[in-house]
């Protein structure tokens, strides 16, 4: 993976990148030569350590508190980060969260909370930035959504379904965009060790690490790698497209 060099430094915008996925993408592109402007939703702390990781890899990374599902302020976010960032060319959107239970059972704001942060969040950073990459006929997107929305995952409808949304959302978005030079893709992770994965008993861990092909659950780490290359220029042909890091538990 080439680093972006010259003086002027891209910039990013990321979702959720105070912890698990999100903060491996802002350091991962920190690395790869991308200034970061990223949003977290309640812990300061860990966005701290997160623009502390950034800035050690070089990079200038500011964080902001931001509730992905406030369009509003998703739109300040992102007018603030391009005011003190420069024009942004990347965007990863990894704000998420889980509610899981069965259907049958599921309480409206479990369904509610999970469709406005995962489904409406994407939408919304995306559609605050979209516009000024179509203007500058430059820029790439790439949303995380998970095996679930493309498998859908028992006691998980809610989540199933933003994902799903997020996959349709994206194909479109890429077939809007292309001929703007935008490219728009999608990185779908199974299970990876974060804090989301965290909580699982240890009999429901190795149930499902029985099926996934590789035998062990991913780390933040191997998802933000390919995220990394789908904004790069190595991916300059790649839009539209699912892109699965998860192991082989959807084989
Ligand atoms: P995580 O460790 O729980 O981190 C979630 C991140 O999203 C945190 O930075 C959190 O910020 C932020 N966030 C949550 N709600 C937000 C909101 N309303 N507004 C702004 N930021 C918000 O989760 P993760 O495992 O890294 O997951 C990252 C993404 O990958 C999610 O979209 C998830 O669905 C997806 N994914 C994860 C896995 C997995 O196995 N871990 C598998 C497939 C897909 P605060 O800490 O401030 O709340």
């Amino acid at each position: 993976m080439t680093a972006v060099t010259g003086t002027v430094r891209p910039v990013a915008l990321v979702t959720g990148g105070s912890r698990g996925i999100g903060q491996a993408v802002v350091t991962r592109l920190a690395r790869s030569g991308y200034d970061v402007g990223f949003c977290f939703r309640t812990s300061r702390e860990a966005a701290e350590v997160t623009v502390k990781a950034a800035r050690a890899a070089g990079a200038c990374a500011k964080a902001w508190q931001v509730d992905v599902a406030d369009m509003s302020a998703v739109q300040a976010f992102a007018s603030a980060a391009e005011d003190e960032l420069g024009p942004v060319s990347a965007v990863v959107t990894a704000a998420g969260i889980i509610r899981d239970g069965p259907l049958a059972l599921m309480a409206d704001e479990d369904w509610q909370a999970v469709v406005r942060t995962n489904l409406d969040g994407t939408y919304n950073a995306c559609r605050a930035v979209i516009r000024r990459m179509m203007r500058r006929r430059q820029g790439c997107v790439v949303t995380i959504s998970s095996v679930a929305g493309v498998a859908g995952t028992a006691m998980q409808a809610n989540y199933a379904a933003s994902k799903a949304g997020i996959i349709g959302f994206t194909k479109a978005m890429a077939k809007e965009v292309g001929s703007y030079g935008v490219r728009a893709n999608v990185v779908a992770p199974g299970f990876i060790h974060t804090d989301m994965t965290g909580a699982l008993s240890a009999q429901f861990r190795s149930e499902m690490t029985g099926r996934i092909a590789l035998g062990r659950f991913g780390s933040a780490g191997e998802v933000s790698d390919v995220v990394a290359f789908l904004v790069s220029e190595e991916a300059a042909y790649i839009t539209g497209q699912v892109i699965q890091v998860d192991g082989g538990i959807a084989l």
